[in-house]
């Protein structure tokens, strides 16, 4: 069976050399359609951060009442990295769709470094990698993000919404170290449906099968994602997106992964 991607001859577009040199967005607009698509879905709002004419906020969406189903805590976040424009539309088109899973309650940061977006940087405006910062945290981004975090429950699950401008297709990261069942393949195979899987055997230096990377966990490891495994969650993926093919199809690529990832009642 043709896959979509194929039938559309998604390819890359060469045009990253050194960077993401591909489309921007308007991250003003776009928050603001976050904001609106979330009141209209009933989700609440926290502000954790201000900066300038930026405002930092979580969204929370309650698990349904009356659900039969235990309920499950997801932790989504998105636009840690100011050139990476697809993670925080996928969080717009996932607030959007509204397609989450009865059972769920839902922690969702659309966008955590939003100054970067406004230059296409992947750092904040002093220069600072968000998501090298969450050991010993010199931003006002990441200190804020970390004592917000801390207010938090624990999640069963967390989910790094990314992009990677060297990749030649979507791959992801998966942190389990308890083994619990794993929906690497699942996503995967969602979003292999709508964009290009990188099958490289080495993908950033590490090890990789299949578009999956399993790295050891190193306490010493500065990510959001590290930070995360270690203090708020038992299983998590860092999914990243090809930037370097189409703004849509990556879109497409990272909302499928989320999508595939909330069908863990059936796992
Ligand atoms: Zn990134």
């Amino acid at each position: 069976m043709a896959l979509l991607h194929e039938i559309l001859r998604v390819q890359k577009l060469g045009k990253n050399h050194g960077g993401y040199h591909g489309e921007t967005i308007d991250i003003r607009a776009g928050l603001r359609a976050v904001t609106a698509a979330a009141q209209a879905h009933g989700w609440t709002s926290e502000i954790f951060h201000e900066a300038g004419e930026f405002k930092w906020f979580a969204l929370h969406r309650k698990s349904g009442a009356g659900s039969k189903e235990q309920s499950v805590r997801i932790y989504i976040s998105a636009g840690i990295h100011g050139d990476e424009p697809a993670a925080p539309l996928a969080a717009l088109r996932l607030i959007q769709e509204n397609r989450w899973p009865e059972n769920a309650e839902i922690f969702l940061l659309p966008c955590l470094n939003p100054i970067g977006f406004t230059s296409n940087k992947r750092e904040n405006a002093e220069g600072i990698d968000l998501n090298r910062d969450y050991r010993h945290p010199k931003s006002a981004e990441a200190r804020a993000h970390i004592a917000w975090l801390k207010r938090q429950p624990k999640f069963d699950l967390y989910l790094c919404l990314h992009e990677d401008w060297e990749s030649h297709g979507f791959y992801l990261y998966e942190q389990n170290p308890d083994g619990k069942p794993s929906l690497a393949a699942k996503m995967i195979e969602a979003v292999q449906k709508v964009c290009p899987i990188d099958l490289n055997e080495t993908i950033e230096g590490r090890a990789a099968q299949g578009g999956i990377i399993q790295p050891k966990i190193n306490p010493t490891e500065r990510p959001e994602a590290f930070y995360l495994i270690t203090q708020k969650a038992r299983q998590g993926y860092t999914l990243e997106a090809p930037s370097d093919f189409p703004l849509t199809t990556r879109v497409n690529a990272l909302v499928a992964a989320v999508n595939a990832a909330m069908d863990f009642n059936h796992r």
